[in-house]
């Protein structure tokens, strides 16, 4: 018996599923050089520009001077310093929740609260199209698992009149696949209806969606009785790295008692909170950020419609172009590159079997000439391809 990983790995190429990691060369941007190659880039996380942003490089710098480099223990030995209590202080004001933790990543965010929150004996219902890390979440916790249909809240409806003992409905804020948003007021009036919590992870809304970036919550309005847990995700909007998980006094002292992957792990370095309280603060107040955004979304949108692609029901930064095969996706990826275009091709498992697709993402830091760019090189990428079958 041995492990036969050539073959497993023969079979993912032969699949068109295998994965290589472009290799980044220059600061997260618009404008990068990616493996020996200047691009137009249309796949970060950054959607607001403040990864390289001056004045959060600044924060980290001085946070490292003053702080050091690493966190050095955990959060519940000796590593839980005054920058990282300043964030969570600050966070919870900006979400208007009485308390936020923070965490080292939005996987164990999300990770530790499921699994703190509900085990055997519960029940657990999640949108199908749930971030990896929640489903995985889900799934690790014992409780009984259920995934209703993407955003259908009779489907979730049917699924909450069986469910047992404490029951968790998890959602994305925003799909970070698809980027739609999830019906979130409904969604929140079903579950009360049978006394269920709901958790929302806003890992693509925060900082894009809001007036002041608070994201889906500030959108739809809703509170902590509407959305008791909320999962915030810094690595994206917010240009560092990190999560944060903001509710009652309540959730944020059970989670420090039972949440694992909280309680084992290094904290995050000092410096990258200070860098994050920058952050936070640019985010909040430069709303040009968004409206910007939000004319770059339109941009794109009218002009992918006239090239008669298929877009999704988005009016995120998440633009994804709807191609099909895997083979297709990566063929038109392989076209836009040559054009001198980054945009990243999302295959299954990522993404259901048949909906490939090409993930473009906009960013603040994008002009509309950059929009104009994408489109001509859209235009060209398919002209160049074979007419598909699939
Ligand atoms: C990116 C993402 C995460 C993971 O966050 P990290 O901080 O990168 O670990 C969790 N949930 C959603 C919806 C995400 O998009």
């Amino acid at each position: 018996m041995s492990f036969d990983l050539s073959s497993r790995l023969a079979e993912r190429r032969a699949a068109h599923l295998y994965r290589q990691r472009p290799l980044l060369e220059t600061p997260q941007g618009v404008n990068v050089m990616v493996d020996g190659e200047p691009l137009l880039a249309f796949c970060s996380n950054d959607y607001l520009g403040l990864a390289n942003h001056p004045q959060v490089t600044e924060a980290f710098a001085e946070g490292a001077r003053r702080w050091g480099a690493g966190g050095g223990a955990s959060h519940l030995v000796v590593g839980h310093s005054t920058p990282h209590h300043e964030l969570e202080e600050a966070l919870a004001e900006f979400t208007g929740r009485p308390r936020a933790l923070l965490l080292s990543s939005g996987y164990m965010a999300n990770l530790g609260t499921v699994t703190a929150l509900v085990g055997q004996g519960g029940t657990v219902l999640e949108d199908r199209l749930n971030h990896a890390s929640l489903l995985d979440a889900g799934l690790l916790s014992g409780a009984r698992f259920s995934r209703y249909l993407h955003n259908d809240v009779a489907s979730l409806q049917s699924r909450l009149a069986k469910a047992e003992g404490d029951t968790l409905v998890v959602t994305d804020g925003v799909f970070s696949m698809d980027g739609d948003l999830a019906e979130l007021p409904a969604i929140c009036d079903t579950a009360r209806t049978h006394g269920a919590w709901v958790m929302v992870d806003d890992a693509h809304g925060f900082g894009c969606l809001g007036k002041t970036g608070g994201g889906i919550v500030e959108h739809f309005g809703l509170g902590l009785n509407d959305v008791p847990v909320l999962i915030g995700t810094l690595g994206k909007a917010f240009g560092t790295a990190g999560a944060f998980v903001a509710g009652s006094d309540d959730l944020v002292e059970s989670l420090i008692q039972f949440a694992r992957p909280y309680i084992y792990t290094t904290s995050q370095p000092p410096a990258v909170a200070c860098a994050t309280l920058r952050s936070l603060q640019l985010l909040r107040e430069e709303g040009w950020r968004r409206e910007h955004l939000g004319s770059l979304i339109a941009r794109f949108r009218q002009g992918v419609s006239a090239i008669g692609l298929q877009l999704m029901d988005s009016s995120t930064p998440i633009q994804p172009i709807v191609v099909g095969s895997s083979a297709r996706a990566l063929a038109l990826s392989a076209a836009l590159r040559e054009r001198g275009i980054l945009v990243t091709a999302i295959r299954p498992p990522t993404v259901p079997r048949g909906t490939s697709r090409l993930r473009v993402t906009l960013c603040a830091e994008h002009s509309h000439a950059d929009i104009d760019r994408l489109l001509e090189a859209l235009q060209q990428a398919v002209a160049s391809l074979p007419e598909s079958h699939d």
